[in-house]
């Protein structure tokens, strides 16, 4: 069976797996036999994870120059267990870092990358990557004709899956030759962000955006990100009025999020806006202006003041869980 490698980052938060890695896990074991390749310590508990996904093999590396320089020695580590288990195909996740690691990984591996894929299915042995481009107006198929190809996925592209039944994994340490301009820009410094409690946009299962109709006030839209369990979102009208970070932006020049919920909140639906969002499983609106073009995309609108509807949701949400 063709070997299908999936790309794990364990060097900042060791034994966990990110719900997008469980989705990527569960489609390399759709489409071939899932090796996962761990940039960190292969702990049990991961192991144990990683088995309950099907995961037989697994390549990992604890080299210190995974964590001191950027993101390119973590793709020297892809590229090279890729290429000696003769993988067919890599997955990485959407992250900006995941893309880099797909695209140097491609170049090592003289491989076709696709990026921003939204779902991944399987045709006559090959991955079939499916994008939505040019701000959303087209939906189109993308197949590399390489031998190996190189994609990241989209969070929520499918739903993670445990295996019909659980292996052990065989473990490899991999000693990985970085190319020296891998190591030409060190980190010296990290400060971590201020965790919100809210769960990573790029991760979310649901997600609350609020634009310029906030006037400035994100309270509405984040009381009801707490009682979903969602992330919040923004447009780039309240991501540049400061009313928001700027890592909080969805769009063009944002994030790039497909969740299974994305309630938009005071949000016009500029293209621009609109090519973040438009791939979310189902989308509900709520804005003042019945002509807003965000109604042409929502599956669920609502016209109204946001002011209003919003604490009303906060509440019966409330109520319908106490
Ligand atoms: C090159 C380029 C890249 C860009 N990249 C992005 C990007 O990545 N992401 C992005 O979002 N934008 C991006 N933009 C900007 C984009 O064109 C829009 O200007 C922006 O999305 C508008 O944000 P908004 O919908 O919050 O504001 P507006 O367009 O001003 O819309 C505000 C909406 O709020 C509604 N509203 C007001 N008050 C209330 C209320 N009380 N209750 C309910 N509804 C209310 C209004 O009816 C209106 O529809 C980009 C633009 C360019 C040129």
């Amino acid at each position: 069976m063709t070997a299908i490698v999936v790309y794990i980052d364990q060097l900042d938060a060791p034994g966990k797996l990110s719900t997008t890695v469980g989705q990527l896990l569960t489609l390399a074991r759709g489409a071939g036999e899932p090796v996962a390749v761990v940039a960190g310590p292969a702990s049990a508990a991961l192991l144990a994870e990683l088995g309950a996904y099907g995961v037989a093999r697994v390549l990992h590396s604890e080299q210190a120059e995974l964590g001191e320089y950027l993101v390119a020695p973590k793709a020297d580590l892809v590229a090279q267990a890729a290429a000696a288990v003769s993988a067919s195909a890599v997955l990485v996740d959407n992250s900006p870092a995941g893309k880099e690691i797909a695209a140097r990984a491609g170049v090592a591996l003289n491989a076709g990358v696709i990026t921003d894929a939204v779902a991944v299915t399987y045709d006559g042995g090959t991955l079939v990557a499916h994008k939505s481009v040019l701000a959303g107006s087209y939906t189109v198929q993308a197949r590399a004709t390489s031998a190996v190809a190189v994609i990241s996925v989209k969070a929520h592209s499918v739903e993670a899956s445990l295996a019909a039944e659980a292996v052990i994994p065989a473990v490899e340490a991999v000693e990985v030759a970085f190319a020296p301009a891998s190591l030409a820009a060190r980190v010296t410094k990290r400060t971590p962000r201020a965790a919100s409690g809210r769960p990573e946009l790029e991760d979310a299962r649901i997600i609350v955006a609020g634009g310029r109709g906030l006037d400035g006030d994100f309270t509405p839209v984040e009381e009801l990100a707490d009682v979903l369990g969602a992330a919040v979102g923004a447009s780039r009208a309240a991501t540049d009025a400061g009313w928001i970070s700027h890592a909080s932006q969805v769009g063009q020049t944002g994030k790039k999020v497909s969740p299974q919920l994305y309630i938009s909140v005071g949000i016009s639906g500029a293209i621009q806006q609109k090519a973040g969002m438009q791939t979310s499983k189902l989308i509900v609106a709520v804005n003042k202006d019945a002509e807003s073009p965000i109604f042409e995309i929502a599956d669920f609108g609502i016209v109204g003041d946001l002011f209003k509807i919003l604490p009303q949701a906060v509440e019966e949400i409330k109520k319908r869980r106490a």
